[in-house]
């Protein structure tokens, strides 16, 4: 193994909804690459905010594929569920900057309105809200754009008010925004690059905004195609993708190699599992995956 001594940080963060699928093995290997191949550190976060939908046998179910896979992580993991403090903390900060309003919107509401894709309209910030009814709490924002550069992507750029509206940074059921705790985490672990799936680049813009409002340093971004099923949508838990720890980890392995375009010799498999990871590690290249425009599921 190569001496870990590059201040590279990256990170891999699932959320224990459900096992861990093809399609997160994916973006847990894409970002073990990306941190290996630069000598860096890879962490683990599990993103186990929201207690509705996380559950603790699937952070042991993940954490066990992880490991069935020898995908190692370094430091300890991190848990989301343990970090309500800071993120009410920051809520304060918000608060005192006088940019947070409650919300009594209901999805209902909002659809005979007929709020254009979800963009929020602002109607709570100029109607009054009842005290005794439970409000959620958004975040007024400004009539700016905002560009970054992302790695895999390119130059990007969204106008937050007209493609999002006012987001929610505090739900009506108590749980904090996803867009808060994952900036307070990446800067909690000193993650220097955030490698996910292309689905989440719409999220960056908002939580780079609160960074900026925040003073919290904005690392590095890149967002890779993410995988779809024959029927065209993202290979997901909600698509019912197969659970990979029930899969053969080194011939599944190699798939993950091949749906990032690296290319795997066939006699890769009889290797075993640390072997093939060194191959990934040394063949590794981002650039290989910014040639891909949608990626199908294979067998
Ligand atoms: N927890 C998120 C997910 O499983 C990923 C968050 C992130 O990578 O920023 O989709």
């Amino acid at each position: 193994m190569p001496l870990k001594d590059s201040s590279y940080r990256g990170r891999f963060a699932p959320s224990p909804t459900g096992p861990l699928h093809f399609g997160s093995l994916y973006t847990a290997v894409a970002s073990y690459l990306q941190a290996r191949s630069k000598n860096g550190k890879w962490l683990l976060r599990i993103d186990d905010l929201d207690p509705f939908r996380c559950k603790s046998e699937y952070t042991t179910q993940i954490l066990n594929t992880l490991e069935q896979y020898k995908l190692e992580w370094d430091e300890s993991v991190f848990y989301q569920s343990s970090r309500c403090n800071a993120y009410q903390q920051a809520l304060n900060r918000l608060q005192q900057l006088n940019l947070l309003y409650p919300c009594q919107c209901s999805r209902k509401g909002l659809a005979a309105r007929h709020v254009k894709d979800g963009v929020y309209d602002g109607y709570c910030l100029t109607h009054d809200t009842n005290p005794n009814t439970a409000s959620s709490l958004r975040i007024r924002l400004p009539n700016t754009k905002l560009s970054f550069f992302d790695a895999v992507q390119g130059q990007t750029i969204q106008d937050l008010k007209q493609c999002v509206g006012d987001f929610v940074m505090f739900r009506k059921d108590q749980v904090y925004a996803y867009h808060l705790a994952v900036i307070l985490d990446d800067q909690a672990q000193d993650i220097t690059e955030v490698l996910r799936g292309h689905d989440l680049l719409d999220s960056t813009y908002r939580q780079i905004h609160l960074q900026q409002l925040l003073n919290v340093p904005t690392p590095n971004y890149a967002h890779i195609p993410v995988i779809s099923g024959l029927d065209g949508a993202k290979l997901s838990k909600q698509t019912f993708a197969e659970d990979v720890s029930i899969s053969p980890p080194r011939e599944t392995l190699i798939n993950v190699f091949k749906h990032l375009n690296l290319n795997p010799p066939s006699e890769l498999v009889s290797h075993d599992l640390q072997t093939i990871l060194e191959w990934g590690t040394n063949n590794w290249s981002l650039d290989k995956v910014q040639d891909l425009t949608s990626i199908q599921f294979k067998r």
